[in-house]
């Protein structure tokens, strides 16, 4: 149940597994494979059950599911190695032979690659779908589609979908919605009270936020909780108790990290806004950015991972911009503490729409770093960009 806690108390309060005098505000490291018992009667309450056996979880674990569950007001947290086994895992749970799957066309792209090899070999077909298409998903149900998967915004694209409004044709139609919440976290998106049954969080990134830690986390309603549950256990996913360690230390802090990601996230947008070679800044939370009006109706803030389309450039001028930057990073990430740039292309990972932009895309997260540094690095990338762009251009 939800406690008259405001979010930010519940950060801080929640997880806390000692109540006694003098106890840790931490819960310890639990790290246990075998858990003694006793007597035969400890030893058979205990059979069957997760307190039974370490990859059943630990107090540690415990702790962290309890407070993910708190802070999105979800029945149950489950714990799993990495976001992407909690999307796949999730995905297998409610899904079975001669079933339909509506997939966006949005969505991270190892999660179609599960769908177009995994699950077609298992019979399940999959659909994708244009991440605008709102309540008009209604054509596209089948009376074998048992579940709508969305993604908002798409982590690359930043596309934001009509969650309400799918949701409620899915349930018309007897189909569940799974959502990917990664950007938004519990804090920014709260998705069960939008009508979604499976709330699906890479931890990897905010929660955890540190760059630490692989660790995803599947919440779910009270009617879905037993049926991923029991496939939960089947397949033995666990975490260990120092990776949940790590993610409850992280999470005490996203509230506070997220103000200064969006605030950020601002700042750099505002600043590449004004550059000639940008075509279009994809941030949600800005009114000239697709989707704004959904954002401003559903979430309740923005974190700091957004894109920006630049006007076609040459390999040889983006190389010369994205080479030898000094604030910004690059890889395969977001959500730590640090600024990160990427470059992508999203052309290739599309089926049921097109991807409108011609130019490069940028995929931008902003850390903490002070954005005065930040921004003085990506001038100095806009700077090698306009000396190698105009080299073919005047010759
Ligand atoms: C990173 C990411 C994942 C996968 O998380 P891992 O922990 O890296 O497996 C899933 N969804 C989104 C939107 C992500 O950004």
């Amino acid at each position: 149940m939800i406690t008259p806690y405001s979010t930010d108390t519940v950060l801080a309060h929640e997880g806390r597994t000692h109540n006694q005098l003098g106890a840790p505000v931490n819960p310890p490291v639990y790290r246990q494979s075998t858990l003694l018992f006793n007597s035969l009667e400890a030893l058979k309450t205990a059979s069957g059950t997760p307190s039974a056996y370490g990859r059943g979880g630990s107090p540690t674990t415990r702790a962290l599911e309890s407070a993910l569950a708190r802070l999105e007001g979800a029945h149950r947290a489950m714990l799993t190695p990495s976001g992407l086994s909690a999307i796949t895992l999730s995905l297998l749970a409610v899904l079975g032979p001669g079933d339909h799957l509506l997939m966006t066309d949005s969505v991270y792209d190892p999660t179609r690659a599960f769908c177009g090899e995994t699950l077609k070999r298992l019979g399940i077909e999959t659909t994708y779908y244009d991440p605008s298409i709102g309540s008009d998903i209604a054509a596209l149900m089948r009376p074998n589609t048992r579940a709508v998967f969305v993604e908002s915004p798409g982590s690359l694209t930043f596309e934001v979908q009509d969650i309400p409004a799918i949701s409620r044709i899915a349930h018309q139609h007897g189909a569940i919605v799974l959502m990917d919440n990664t950007w938004a976290t519990p804090l920014y998106f709260r998705s069960f009270e939008q009508g979604v049954d499976v709330s699906i969080h890479a931890a990897t990134k905010y929660i955890s936020g540190h760059s630490d830690v692989l660790m995803g986390a599947i919440l779910t309603t009270e009617a879905i909780f037993p049926k991923i549950n029991r496939l939960y256990r089947q397949l033995g996913m666990t975490v260990s108790g120092d990776d949940a360690y790590l993610a409850l230390r992280g999470l005490r802090t996203l509230s506070i990290r997220l103000e200064r990601h969006q605030r950020n996230a601002h700042a750099l947008t505002q600043w590449l806004s004004q550059q000639p070679e940008v075509a279009r800044i994809l941030y949600p939370a800005r009114p000239d950015s697709p989707g704004h009006e959904l954002w401003k109706r559903d979430f309740t803030g923005a974190s700091g991972l957004f894109g920006v389309v630049l006007h076609p450039q040459s390999d040889e001028a983006m190389r010369a911009m994205l080479d030898d930057m000094s604030c910004f990073g690059m890889g395969y990430s977001w959500g730590g503490f640090e600024s990160l740039i990427l470059r992508s292309n999203p052309t290739s990972a599309r089926t049921a729409t097109q991807w409108p932009w011609e130019g490069p895309l940028l995929r931008i997260h902003a850390g903490l770093e002070h954005p005065d540094d930040m921004i003085a690095d990506l001038e100095s990338a806009f700077l090698r960009l306009r000396a190698t762009a105009q080299i073919p251009i005047e010759a």
